[in-house]
């Protein structure tokens, strides 16, 4: 994908409506600090644009980034942060189901993990939840990087296992720092879930 403009074009809150958009849009979901604003940032070759964090941020909301009028790539709120109230988990829960329920233009969930450790109870029941609505995420190893290459087909054994994955569902290693994997991810939306 040639990036010719990005715009974050919707940010919607827990009360806000979700907009009909009239484009295909690919989401992605992730615990947070798992690397999900580097991806984005990557897959639009913007330094910082979608928003990175140190510490990790409490913003709950659902962004939309319009990528040349032709694709929206859809930044789910990072789960799995210690510091929320229940009343913020359960929001952040309501507004993702009601995102994979009513957008008539989503093509794929992509989840994130972090490929050096085994996917926590957090990253399963993510995992178990997006498919128990009705999707089939393509996984995400994001921080490649950090690894030897000789651990990394060791490392991706784990997480499948980790997460229970069918032997048929993606997995895409991916690195924010080398860029590893971000030809392979557009290629694949380009390819499979445009067409
Ligand atoms: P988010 O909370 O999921 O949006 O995560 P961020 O994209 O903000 O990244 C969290 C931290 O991990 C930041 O310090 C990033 O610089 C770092 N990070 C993200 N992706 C990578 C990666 O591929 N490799 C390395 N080494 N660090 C990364």
């Amino acid at each position: 994908m040639i990036i010719k403009k990005v715009d974050l074009e919707t940010v919607c809150g827990i009360t806000s409506t979700l907009p009909q958009n009239t484009r295909p849009e690919i989401a992605f979901a992730g615990k947070s600090n798992v690397g999900k604003s580097s991806l984005i940032n990557a897959l639009m070759n913007r330094k910082s644009f979608a928003r990175i964090s140190a510490t990790p941020g409490k913003t709950q909301t659902i962004n939309f980034y319009n990528i040349n009028d032709e694709i929206y790539l859809v930044d789910l709120p990072g789960y799995g942060y210690a510091k929320v109230s229940q009343k913020e988990k359960e929001n952040w829960g309501k507004m993702i189901e009601k995102y994979l329920h009513t957008s008539k233009q989503l093509q794929a969930v992509f989840l994130l993990i972090d490929i050096r450790h085994e996917p926590s109870a957090n990253d399963k029941m993510m995992y178990d939840w997006i498919v128990s609505q009705g999707c089939h995420p393509i996984i995400i190893a994001t921080k490649m990087d950090k690894l030897k290459r000789s651990q990394v087909s060791k490392h991706i054994k784990m997480v499948r296992q980790g997460l229970g994955l069918l032997p048929e569902t993606r997995l895409i290693p991916f690195s924010s720092v080398t860029k590893q994997g971000r030809e392979e991810i557009w290629n694949l939306v380009e390819r499979e879930i445009l067409q």
